[in-house]
């Protein structure tokens, strides 16, 4: 279940980031919100990012997956470096090999569930395997809302559709923001469970951000950030170690009370 390094100890990577740094805004204002990062994201792996608020976890991911530019460093896709690609052709390696949650859904307000569920593939003039959107939307308890627009769904609803959609082209690479934040623990644990399922059953590689031990726990490997440096890694995590660690790292609290490190 757990994918081992090939021979050679070389691990084949879907995504991965040299001297990533991203910096918001300029001068007395700007906000560095990733400093030099150095990552691998392992194929068919589940990995976990973890870190406190504003510690650079979305920028992280927006950038790995091609969404935003980076200011300094280099990302790469599978073997194709897109820094530096051009517009259309970074367009066509998202589309064809990335799937994206985002922490604030970006659902189409005037398109039904269904529709928007099936929206990027539309776009891409590729037809969905019904047996597979099936399988996902009775799985996400999404069947009798699939004629509902997002604004007659609830957050939990609006998550798991943003779920489906990013699932059902089978993206070699799905990054989920934040996918559990607006979930119960039912629904948040059939989400962790369908991702878990695309790697250990499709070969999927996931790459999620997460607040909650337990979630993180349904990873590989988990990353913590913090002020935009990776700053520990953790292998087949277990939800106390998860929890113990962020004891460590806040430093007694969000207010900072340790000796701060970060400065
Ligand atoms: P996280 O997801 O860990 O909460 P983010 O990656 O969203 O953190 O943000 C990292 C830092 O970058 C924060 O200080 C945040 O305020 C800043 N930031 C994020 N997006 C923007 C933006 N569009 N403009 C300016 N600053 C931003
Ligand atoms: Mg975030």
């Amino acid at each position: 279940m757990h994918r081992e390094p090939g021979p050679g100890g070389s691990v084949e990577v879907a995504a991965r980031a040299r001297g990533l740094t991203k910096a918001y805004g300029s001068g007395e204002t700007a906000v560095l919100a990733l400093d030099a990062v150095d990552v691998d994201i392992a194929r068919g792996r589940f990995t976990a990012v973890m870190g406190p608020s504003g510690s650079g976890k979305s920028t992280l991911m927006h950038c790995l997956a091609g969404l935003d530019s980076v200011s300094a460093g280099r990302v790469w896709l599978g073997d194709t470096e897109i820094t530096g690609l051009r517009d259309r052709e970074l367009t066509r390696l998202r589309r064809d090999r990335v799937g994206f949650m985002f922490q604030s859904f970006n659902l189409i307000p005037t398109l039904t569930a269904a529709e928007n569920i099936t929206l990027p593939m539309d776009i891409a003039g590729r037809r969905p395997d019904q047996e597979w959107l099936d399988r996902i939307v009775d799985t996400l308890g999404l069947r009798d809302r699939l004629r509902h627009r997002p604004s007659q769904l609830s957050g939990g609803q609006q998550q798991r559709v943003a779920c489906a959609r990013a699932l059902l082209s089978r993206p070699e690479l799905i990054f989920a923001d934040e996918p559990t934040g607006n979930l119960d623990s039912r629904s948040g644990l059939e989400v962790l469970t369908i991702l878990r399922q695309a790697v250990d059953d499709l070969g999927q590689t996931v790459v999620t951000v997460t607040h909650d031990p337990n979630a993180a726990a349904h990873s590989d490997l988990v990353l913590f950030l913090t002020d935009g440096r990776i700053v520990e890694d953790m292998e087949r995590p277990t939800a106390r170690a998860v929890l113990e660690r962020m004891r460590t790292f806040a430093g007694g609290g969000p207010q900072g009370a340790g000796p701060g490190k970060e400065g």
